[in-house]
């Protein structure tokens, strides 16, 4: 029987409860999922080690010696078991916290060690170490790559550990090497030099050397990304299809306002239009994700979007995260339309829009008066209705759940072009798969007479030091941020920090003004506070990450945060890009303890060192791993990654792109003969993702 049909309940070293457990746990159903289940990491066993050649702390080493001397302390359960081991020259420590009364030692006896050193002053030792006697170890236990399993508390309750999953596994190898059939066809196994899916499953579980197990993994984290792509991009082609409103015209509002523009377009903003227009002029529905920079210029491309749509007959709205962005949102448009008069109708509908207010915003967008509708998530309401919304763009992505973008599209019978603008970059690899069923536009250039940003690392010790700086610019007519971090668990806590950080900054600048804005105010204060800063009656502001995105004061030039080592990159280059909106030269101090860990010292570093938010995307990627990435990837991705890895397979993930492309391009639908098999895997796997998002439209 194939190994995809044969039921793992009766595989050998198997049986009924731990085939329950493997089921629930890992979903393992068949012999084929067993094997899919890729061991994590790898320790050669092939390899002694010296105590004298230890150095470092994190991985698994094998030493030949003797157990000189051992003792235990304390009693019962608080009972633990300390010996001496000796290889003849060295000596290292031994550690058993658990099960003391079962490790037996014998003196004058060979021993192999197996464990993981950790430092102490000058001494290594070994907590929990395997301590096999010399004549009871096989050859199997000291040759070649040893895999480690995941496995789950539930798991070890039965033992099923790491080494059970591999004695499971290694009983499926003589049918596995008898063959099983391929996932990816010849050609482009050939094309790319893969291995067979036979031979990648077989060494990526018993590797014959490293090289060996590289190449398996390859094949593997190919195979997932490929068919990945394929599903995203059969998706984008099918969508590719769907009829759209067409909006050819450039007409008198987007000339009005494009004559009158206080500055220049840059060349990126100008290029960027022409390929959002060359989508509403296709008669496709567009899908496009608009990437730049905080500071690029996103919002006038924005309005300038609308102002086609407009000219073509049709309504559109702008979606903003929060209120406040909102607010603002609906400000600058109603600024940079002023010398339009008339032409344009833009309202704005939030949250606290009240009851009344609504009737003439539903009637407006009702009777196709409203151009264009500025808002929240209130947008989304059922209540909300068009008489013809042609555009949709959300701003800041990454705050809305794909559902609710979903919701919006099919507000009409035709569904209306969406352009999702984000002011976090994101790294390639992402934009690639989470993204990667949308046309991606980028702005790279920000507009003339900025000077960069200067980011200085503090220590709070140095807080003399800065506050002194502060009040300089201050005096120079400047304005100051100073933000507190959220720790989402305890929200009273959050608000006691700010608290007192608000208190400080009023003993530290008794002869200033300060406002204050928190996620927890009432909207009506927030704005009034925000308000004040906006037309400076206020010098410094004290804030939450509320001020994170948008939030536009050109007259602001110095941005403190406090904690920074509690923020992650991108949010901290968000905030700094609240700063230097201005004519002025800006400031971005970052605030943190003295004591930092690695990826902190790492984080803070790459911060005073760039101000490219691209760069600065694909080092938060590689520090924090794609699973964790803040916001970004939050808001659904639909994949569960089981062994490629954004951060470091990009390039793997550009040729899988491409080979899916080559498929596609030929056979859309994959409906050929050849790439019936391509189609069935996608059927097994969809059930798998719960891929449902992108089958709207
Ligand atoms: P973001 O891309 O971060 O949303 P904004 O749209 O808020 O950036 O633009 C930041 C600032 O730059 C705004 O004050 C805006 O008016 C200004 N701006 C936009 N385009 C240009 C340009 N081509 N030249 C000069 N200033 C510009
Ligand atoms: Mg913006």
């Amino acid at each position: 029987m194939e190994l995809s049909q044969r039921d793992i309940t009766y595989c050998k070293n198997v049986g009924a409860k731990r085939a329950d457990i493997l089921r629930s746990e890992l979903g393992v159903r068949t012999a084929m999922d067993m094997l899919r289940q890729y061991p994590y990491k790898y320790i050669d066993r092939s390899r002694f080690y010296r105590i004298a050649e230890l150095d470092d702390e994190d991985t698994y080493v094998q030493i030949v010696g003797e157990v000189t001397e051992w003792h235990t302390i304390g009693i019962g359960k608080a009972q633990r078991l300390s010996a001496t081991f000796f290889d003849g020259t060295h000596q290292c420590e031994l550690v058993w916290f658990r099960g003391v009364q079962y490790v037996k030692l014998q003196r004058g006896v060979k021993y192999l060690l197996f464990g993981k050193p950790s430092r102490f002053n000058h001494t290594y030792n070994f907590v929990h170490p395997d301590l096999t006697p010399w004549d009871k170890v096989t050859p199997e236990m000291t040759q070649g790559l040893e895999p480690y399993y995941n496995t789950t508390e539930k798991m070890k309750r039965i033992n099923l550990n790491s080494k059970a999953m591999r004695s499971i596994i290694a009983e499926m190898l003589p049918d596995l090497k008898a063959g099983v059939p391929d996932t990816i066809g010849a050609d482009i196994l050939q094309r790319y030099r893969l291995m067979s899916l036979t031979d990648a499953l077989t060494n990526v579980h018993f590797p014959k050397d490293t090289q060996a197990m590289q190449n398996a993994r390859a094949r593997l984290k190919f195979e997932e990304l490929f068919y990945i792509q394929l599903q995203i991009l059969r998706q984008m082609k099918r969508r590719e299809q769907n009829p759209g409103f067409r909006m050819p015209m450039v007409g008198s509002r987007f000339h009005g306002l494009y004559n009158v523009l206080p500055f220049p377009l840059t060349n990126a903003q100008k290029r960027v239009i022409r390929e959002i227009h060359d989508d509403l002029k296709s008669g496709h529905q567009m899908n496009r994700l608009l990437q730049g920079d905080v500071g690029s210029g996103k919002t006038l491309v924005a309005l300038l979007c609308c102002l086609l749509a407009i000219d073509n007959g049709y309504q559109t709205c702008i979606m903003a995260p929060t209120e406040i962005l909102a607010n603002q949102h609906y400000e600058t448009l109603k600024t940079f339309l002023a010398p339009l008069g008339d032409a344009v109708h833009v309202a704005l509908l939030t949250g606290s829009t009240t009851a009344k207010n609504r009737i003439p915003i539903h009637n407006g967008l009702m009777n196709g008066s409203i151009n264009i509708l500025i808002g929240t998530h209130a947008l989304l309401e059922d209540n909300v209705q068009w008489q013809n919304l042609g555009l949709v763009i959300i701003d800041e992505q990454h705050r809305f759940g794909v559902a609710q973008r979903a919701k919006l599209w099919t507000k009409n019978e035709i569904p209306p072009h969406v352009l999702v603008m984000t002011a976090t970059p994101i790294p390639r690899t992402l934009a690639m798969t989470v993204y990667g069923d949308l046309q991606v536009s980028v702005i790279d250039e920000l507009p003339p007479g900025r000077k960069p940003v200067q980011t200085i690392h503090y220590s709070l010790q140095k807080r003399a030091q800065v506050y002194s700086f502060v009040r300089k610019q201050i005096q120079a007519g400047r304005q100051v941020y100073v933000v507190f971090p959220l720790i989402k668990e305890n929200e009273k806590l959050d608000l006691r920090d700010l608290n007192n950080g608000f208190n400080e900054m009023c003993e530290a600048f008794p002869e200033y003004k300060i406002s204050m804005v928190h996620g927890q105010m009432k909207a009506a204060d927030k704005d009034l506070q925000m308000q004040r800063f906006v037309n400076g009656e206020t010098q410094i502001l004290v804030a939450t990450t509320v001020i994170e995105v948008g939030v536009n004061v050109p007259n602001a030039t110095v941005m403190i945060i406090q904690n920074a080592e509690r923020f992650g990159l991108s949010q901290l280059h968000q905030l700094r890009g609240r700063v230097g909106r201005g004519g002025d030269q800006s400031y971005c101090l970052l605030l943190t303890r003295m004591e930092l860990t690695t990826d902190t010292r790492k984080r803070m570093d790459i911060m005073v060192a760039t101000n490219d938010g691209f760069r600065i995307a694909e080092a938060d990627l590689a520090l924090r791993g794609p699973g964790d990435l803040e916001g970004t990837l939050q808001s659904g991705t639909p994949f569960n990654l089981h062994i490629a890895n954004l951060a470091t397979d990009g390039q793997l993930l550009n040729l899988a792109r491409q080979a899916a492309l080559g498929i596609l391009d030929k056979d859309p639908l994959l409906e050929d003969e050849m790439n019936r098999m391509y189609k069935r895997q996608l059927d097994i796997l969809r059930i798998e993702q719960s891929y449902n998002w992108s089958e709207i439209s």
